[in-house]
């Protein structure tokens, strides 16, 4: 049996009709750009958060780069940062002329190490991005105190956390600013592009209204610079309304199959992730595996699907080499050559993932080339 690594069209299921029903509605109010829908969006996933506030951005990038901007980075800053998710934050910070301090992750969890943002905030960067990568909310309440003895504010990128919490606290609340992504694969996804900051500092949230508008205070008037244009329009508003009273149960479903994966892998070649709790929304299901690249190839010669969540480290990308080449991030590094993705969305059959384990536990890591597990 193949098994896709996603399948976006099992995404939208028994909610097609009210899709479609909210995008006739955008389509016949005449008004596409910073409106009702907008809004309602808004004030709705600022409460599910419990955040004050949500602005609308145009995708998950820009929020993060328009929430650098508000906190006060301009060029020639430092703006401390993972290295191994995929350059979105690095995108952000670079767009604003400011430096990535890179920080290297913690091997356990692949999220940044505490210890490590210790010496980083030390040094005190302009702001710590923390990364809640594949789902799950990194070491925040050990974070945030340290950020603070050091008066370097917090951005959170939730851009695969939506819904993840501890403590009763949901991503995105924690940090001076929290960033979301609605790109079509995120746990709420947008039909398209979209992305949103929360906050919950009412002049944070002002000075964010105004930069995804060229830096408008009224129309045509900047009083904000480093302003972009960067909204999150109606229609994705609308579908992405439709979307968010489901997102807890999809959560929940994927979090079951992180449990089903973790029972019936068996396989010494690769390494589990930790069990998935309240605060691991499984946006991925990313295993390690020192023979990762034959384990890729014999999951897709049997038609699973699987991908690597990041094969690049940001400081190793082809276009920034030499800007980085100083820069040494040994767990990052090995962790980038080790993780493999395998298919995990919330309409994914437990037949499906009983089938990707059989797969995997028929591997043979000594059958051709060096095992090294
Ligand atoms: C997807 C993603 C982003 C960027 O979101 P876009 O909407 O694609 O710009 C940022 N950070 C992380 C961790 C992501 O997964």
């Amino acid at each position: 049996m193949a098994v896709a690594f996603n399948d976006l069209r099992r995404g939208i299921g028994q909610a097609q009709p009210a899709l479609e029903a909210a995008a006739l509605r955008v389509l016949r109010s005449g008004w596409f750009v910073l409106g009702d829908a907008l809004t309602q969006f808004e004030s709705t996933f600022a409460a599910y958060c419990g955040a004050a506030d949500c602005v609308g951005m145009g995708n998950g990038t820009d929020a993060i780069e328009l929430a650098l901007r508000a906190l006060g980075v301009v060029a020639g800053d430092r703006v401390a940062c993972v290295a191994n998710a995929g350059f979105y934050a690095s995108t952000a910070v670079l767009a604003i002329g400011a430096q990535p301090q890179f920080v290297d992750i913690d091997p356990a969890t692949l999220l940044l190490d505490v210890g490590q943002a210790q010496e980083a905030v030390r040094t005190r960067p302009k702001a710590l991005v923390v990364t809640h990568l594949f789902g799950r909310l990194a070491p925040i309440e050990a974070l945030l105190p340290l950020a603070m003895q050091f008066g370097v504010p917090v951005v959170e990128d939730c851009a695969q956390a939506h819904g993840a919490e501890r403590q009763g606290m949901r991503a995105g609340a924690f940090g001076a600013i929290g960033c979301f992504s609605f790109y079509p694969t995120k746990n709420l996804g947008a039909l398209g592009d979209g992305g949103a900051c929360v906050t919950s500092d009412p002049s944070l949230a002002k000075r964010l209204r105004a930069l995804r508008q060229y830096g408008w205070a009224g129309k045509y008037r900047i009083e904000t610079a480093g302003g972009r244009n960067s909204r999150l329009d109606e229609l994705q508003a609308a579908l992405l309304s439709v979307r968010l009273p489901q997102l807890d149960a999809a959560n929940g479903r994927r979090r079951e199959i992180a449990a089903r994966y973790a029972a019936r892998i068996h396989q010494p070649a690769v390494a589990l992730p930790g069990p998935a709790g309240a605060d691991d929304v499984v946006h991925l299901y990313v295993l390690r595996s020192g023979c990762r690249d034959r384990l890729a190839a014999h999951l897709r010669a049997r038609g699973i699907g699987c991908d690597v969540h990041y094969p690049v480290p940001d400081h190793r990308q082809p276009a920034y080499r030499e800007r980085f080449a100083s820069v040494a991030l040994p767990q990052t590094e090995r962790a980038c050559a080790e993780v493999l993705s395998l298919p995990c969305f919330p309409e994914l059959g437990d037949p499906e993932i009983d089938e990707v384990a059989d797969v995997i536990n028929a591997f043979d890591p000594a059958a051709t080339g060096s095992a090294r597990a």
